[in-house]
């Protein structure tokens, strides 16, 4: 049997008809729709449904078990948040229109994630540290459903990792303020208050991110199938391959196509339903 979720709180009588149409009957889990149907339907079926009713149409793999999962690994700019934190640093220096085209081509997985990293952090030297800080205060806001979906994977004894090809400076703010349970992200080079436009230490790129997803794994001693991987960049792929149930969030076409499930319509919150 194959289970289909349609990511809605509330169906209007129009996308109930094309559901019933397409499946059956719905019924209603927390705050979603499910259908059990026999045989699973092709990719096409389900995203023509999702564009006619407008809505997040996922099918759990075959041998997903929601009761097993015991961490969600997550990226961080674009996906958690909803900027690329060093987009908007580079505001500060005067290069964000070189920064960001480097950031959206690395994403859409046309250039390599390290050596993009290396010449984005290089266009930064000189620049106050303190920027940074105020790329957090001023510009770094959670996508929406964030501390819902935090809460909600806590309150399931769920742990939480964020995983960022972004920058320590960051991710450990949002470890301490949303309480959070391992994080790692890129160090940037710092001297007498100013960035040295280098990142020290290894590089948190796609590699590194399937591994630190295996170390947490050896760590918690579970498997990989009982880590749900979220992302929106090419350079996620690596870890949402490895975990169990992966999730393209408002994410690139290269990663919508490689992904287990996406959410292209709900917020982060809709990541509750895979476990409901
Ligand atoms: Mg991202």
């Amino acid at each position: 049997m194959t289970t289909i979720l349609i990511h809605s709180n509330v169906l209007n009588f129009e996308q109930s008809k094309v559901i019933e149409r397409t499946f059956g009957k719905p019924f209603k889990i927390d705050n979603h729709y499910r259908i059990h149907v026999k045989n699973r339907p092709s990719n096409e079926t389900i995203s023509q449904l999702a564009e006619s009713i407008q809505a997040d149409v996922n099918v759990l793999p075959e041998d997903f078990n929601a009761k097993e999962i015991k961490l969600v690994i997550s990226d961080m700019d674009s996906t958690l948040i909803s900027i690329e934190c060093v987009d908007e640093i580079a505001d500060f220096i005067n290069v964000k229109p070189e920064v960001s085209a480097i950031t959206e081509a690395a994403m859409r997985g046309e250039l390599d994630f390290e050596a993009s990293l290396v010449k984005r952090v290089a266009l930064l030297t000189g620049l106050d540290t303190s920027a940074l800080q105020q790329v957090f205060d001023e510009r770094l806001t959670l996508n929406p459903g964030a501390k819902t979906w935090i809460k909600g994977l806590h309150k399931s004894g769920i742990k939480f990792a964020l995983v960022s090809g972004g920058f320590t400076f960051f991710t450990e703010r949002l470890h301490t303020q949303l309480k959070l349970d391992f994080s790692r992200a890129n160090l940037l080079g710092e001297a007498q208050g100013k960035l040295t436009g280098e990142v020290i230490g290894g590089i948190i790129g796609a590699q590194a991110k399937a591994d630190f997803l295996h170390e947490l794994c050896e760590q918690l001693e579970i498997q990989p199938n009982q880590v749900i991987a979220v992302g929106d960049g090419a350079n996620d792929l690596l870890m949402m391959h490895a975990a169990g149930l992966s999730v393209a969030y408002h994410a690139k076409p290269a990663v919508q196509q490689q992904a287990m499930t996406c959410l292209n319509h709900r917020g982060l919150d809709a990541i509750l339903d895979f476990i409901a």
